[in-house]
């Protein structure tokens, strides 16, 4: 495609570059280049981007890269880079929380905190942005961040944007739908979805209980020392490669299996926490890629449970 500013027309005050090394922006340290990644300056050029933006362009948001394996191959098309750009974070009169996309989790925790209000702390630990925390519904000790939404500000990619209840998804474990997808004036003929189907999380308003900002503080702490014992902090990671089965747990079961340490290429199943994967220095996608697949077999030959991955795998494989 050539210069997508040049097709856009109207001046871009964001950030556009090109042939982006993925590893750069994922929490694993590895992935193939995206062809284009446009930061933009706020809201109102996002709009713009996205009103100019040619209806064949793929585009994919990319928050912290914490749950995210870009196969080696690359991705076309351009990445929405939200991270660094829309952090904007404040109490509204009601005493709700306004929070944009961009706002990490650990920054939302301390937020609350500050303010006393509690039911953030669980934020504190989740190495995202409020806007892949929104996508994954992301959880901890027993908290989901859709449990905390009152609504959400949504921009679809031809730039329009919707203020969204969350009985307008379809929430669960690590699922969230939009509830209208199912709804057919969304496909197109031949049943691919309609350019407005694609909606990116921009903000939302969120609902804390009163607390004391003291003990939120020490909570905070509490969950943190949790994961310092528990996960392998010390080498780049994705957090778990797996959901958990009803009633189970995917680390429980792959560390029966005989699992743990198991390694392809620069790739291994860790040692301290089981279904963490986490590259050892030099694993490319694919290796993390073979492991995640020869794990999930294993698990399914010798315990009939099928486990399925929590990260996201995008991007086209190296020929
Ligand atoms: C050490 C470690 C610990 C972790 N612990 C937890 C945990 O306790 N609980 C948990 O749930 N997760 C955990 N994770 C996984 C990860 O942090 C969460 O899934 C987090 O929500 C991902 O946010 P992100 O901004 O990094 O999203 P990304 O990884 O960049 O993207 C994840 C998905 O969200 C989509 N997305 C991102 N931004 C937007 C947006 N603005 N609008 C629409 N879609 C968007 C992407 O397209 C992608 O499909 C952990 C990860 C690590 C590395």
């Amino acid at each position: 495609m050539t210069e997508l500013q040049h097709i856009i027309g109207t001046p871009l005050r964001g950030t556009l570059t090109h042939n982006v090394p993925m590893r750069k922006h994922t929490s694993w340290r590895t992935g193939g280049i995206a062809e284009r990644m446009y930061q933009p300056a706020d809201l109102e050029d996002l709009l713009v981007f996205l009103r100019g933006l040619p209806a064949g362009e793929p585009l994919y948001a990319v928050g912290l890269g914490s749950n995210l394996l870009v196969r080696d191959g690359g991705l076309r098309g351009t990445v929405l880079m939200l991270h660094g750009t829309m952090n904007g974070l404040h109490l509204e009169l009601d005493g709700s929380v306004y929070a944009e996309a961009a706002v990490p989790g650990a920054k939302l925790a301390r937020f609350a905190a500050a303010h006393n209000l509690q039911g953030a702390a669980f934020f504190a630990g989740i190495p995202g942005t409020l806007g892949g925390m929104l996508a994954m519904n992301a959880g901890c000790y027993g908290s989901e961040t859709w449990e905390k939404v009152l609504r959400v500000q949504t921009v679809n990619r031809l730039g329009e944007v919707h203020v969204r209840m969350p009985v307008d998804y379809e929430i669960g474990y690590r699922h969230v739908v939009r509830t209208e997808m199912q709804d057919t004036r969304y496909k197109t003929q031949g049943s691919s979805l309609a350019p407005q189907s694609q909606e990116f999380f921009v903000a939302a308003w969120l609902q804390f209980a009163k607390g004391e900002g003291g003990s939120v503080r020490q909570e905070i702490k509490a969950l943190l020392n949790k994961r310092i014992a528990s996960q392998p902090l010390n080498l780049p990671n994705a957090g778990s490669v797996f959901r958990n089965p009803q009633g189970d747990h995917a680390a429980r079961l792959i560390e029966q299996c005989g699992l743990k340490g198991s390694r392809i290429g620069g790739a291994q199943v860790s040692e301290k926490h089981a279904n963490f994967i986490v590259n050892t220095g030099a694993a490319t996608a694919a290796d993390i890629e073979k492991l995640i697949n020869e794990v999930q077999a294993a698990v399914q030959e010798q315990t009939g449970i099928k486990l399925h991955p929590e990260v996201r795998i995008v991007g086209d494989k190296k020929l």
